[in-house]
C-alpha cells in the first residue's frame, strides 16, 4: 500500500505547497516502508509533473480532464487512485478543504485537517494538529484502514531527493455537479497563504491611498500583502487579502502587522506565523502582547525608514 499525495496546480504550475506535500508524503512513506504516488488534476505540462519526482514521487497520475474546483469529479478521480494507498496527503488549501471531507466519506477513511507533524506512530497513524484557532495542539489517532492527512502549508520543509518519476495519463473526464465559468485572481504577486513573509495593514493606515508604502515594503522583502477585516470591508483592499478568523489563515515565517490593533479574531488567523512584528502608535495595543517584536511608533515614520534600511541591505 503506497502513500498518495494530491498535488494542486494553479495555471498549469505547481506551487511550493505542492512540493511541500510531496516532501511530507515522501517522509511518511519512509516511515511506512512504501513509495509515493502523486495525483495531479487539470492541464499540467510534463516538465512540471517531472518536478514532483525531485521531491520523492515515484509515479505521477495526471488527470487533465478533471477540474480541481469540481470537487465531486476531483473526489472520484482521487478515490480511484487511492485504491492501493493507505495514506492520502493533502496540503490544507481551500481545494483540500472541499475534497478531503468528500473523500473521507467515500473511502470511509478518517481525515485530519491542520496537521503539523509527521506521524508520531504509524500503527495506527497518529499525528499532531492545531485546534481552536491555533490556541491548542491535539494528538489524534486514525483508526480506519486508510488515513487522510491535510497538513498546514509552511509547516513542513521542502526536501529535494533528486529522484525522478514515471507519468501515467488517466483518461478520466467526468463532469460533476458544477462548472467553473471564470476565475478572478488576487492582484498580489505572491500567494498570501503560501508567503514566507507577509506585510499586513490595518485601519491605522487611514486610507487606501497610503498602501503604497505597504506594497513597497512587501516588494523589498519579497513578501505578500494582507489586511485586517475592516480594511477589506470598507473597500480599501481586496477581500482576498483579508486575514483572520473569517479570512485567510497565514502561516508565514515573518508577519508584520502595521496599524492593526490585534483583536482576537485577527490573531486567530495569523498567530501560527513563526515571528510576528507589530508597529503601532498605541503602547497598549493588544498586538504587542502576541508579537515577538514591537515598534511603538507612527507607521508613516517607521515604514519609510524600514524600507530605506532594507534597500541598503539589499544593495
Ligand atoms: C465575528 C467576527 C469576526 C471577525 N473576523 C475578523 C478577521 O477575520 N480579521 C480581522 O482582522 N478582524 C476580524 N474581526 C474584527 C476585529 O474584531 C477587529 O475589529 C479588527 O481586526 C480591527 O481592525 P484594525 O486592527 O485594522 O482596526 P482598529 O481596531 O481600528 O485598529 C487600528 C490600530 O491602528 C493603530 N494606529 C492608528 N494610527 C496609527 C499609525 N499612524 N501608525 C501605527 N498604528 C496606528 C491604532 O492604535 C489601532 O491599534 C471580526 C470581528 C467579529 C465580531
Amino acid at each position: 500500500m503506497s502513500v498518495l499525495v494530491y498535488t494542486e496546480s494553479w495555471g498549469g504550475n505547481f506551487r511550493k505547497s505542492s512540493f511541500e506535500a510531496v516532501s511530507y508524503a515522501s517522509e511518511t512513506a519512509k516511515l511506512l516502508g512504501t513509495d509515493v504516488i502523486a495525483i495531479s488534476l487539470g492541464q499540467v505540462s510534463d516538465e512540471q509533473l517531472n518536478k514532483l519526482g525531485g521531491y520523492g514521487a515515484s509515479k505521477v497520475i495526471t488527470c487533465a480532464g478533471i477540474e480541481k474546483g469540481d470537487s465531486q469529479a476531483a473526489t472520484n478521480a482521487i478515490a480511484t487512485a487511492a485504491n492501493n494507498a493507505s495514506v492520502i496527503v493533502f496540503s490544507n488549501t481551500n481545494t483540500a478543504t472541499m475534497i478531503a471531507p468528500r473523500l473521507s466519506a467515500k473511502l470511509k477513511a478518517g481525515a485530519i485537517s491542520n496537521v503539523i507533524t509527521l506521524a508520531e506512530s504509524t500503527t495506527p497513524i497518529t499525528v499532531k494538529r492545531k485546534a481552536f484557532s491555533s490556541k491548542a495542539i491535539e494528538l489524534i489517532t486514525i483508526n480506519t484502514e486508510k488515513a487522510i492527512l491535510c497538513f498546514t502549508p509552511n509547516s513542513y520543509q521542502l526536501i529535494e531527493t533528486g529522484g525522478s518519476c514515471s507519468i501515467e495519463t488517466s483518461s478520466a473526464n467526468e463532469k460533476g455537479a458544477i462548472t467553473i465559468q471564470g476565475q478572478e485572481t488576487a492582484s498580489g504577486k505572491i500567494s498570501l497563504s503560501e508567503a514566507e513573509i507577509v506585510i499586513s495593514g490595518g485601519r491605522g493606515l487611514k486610507g487606501p491611498e497610503n498602501w503604497g508604502m505597504i506594497e513597497e515594503l512587501a516588494e523589498v522583502l519579497g513578501a505578500a500583502t494582507a489586511c485586517s477585516k475592516p480594511v477589506a470591508d470598507i473597500g480599501w483592499r481586496p477581500h482576498a487579502e483579508h486575514v483572520g478568523q473569517t479570512g485567510k489563515v497565514v502561516t508565514a515565517d515573518l508577519y508584520i502587522a502595521i496599524g492593526i490593533s490585534g483583536a482576537i479574531q485577527h490573531l486567530a488567523g495569523v498567530n501560527s506565523s513563526k515571528v510576528m512584528v507589530a508597529i503601532n502608535t498605541d503602547p497598549e495595543a493588544p498586538f504587542f502582547k502576541a508579537a515577538d517584536y514591537g515598534i511603538i511608533g507612527d507607521a508613516f515614520e517607521v515604514v519609510p525608514k524600514l524600507i530605506q534600511e532594507i534597500k541598503k541591505l539589499n544593495s
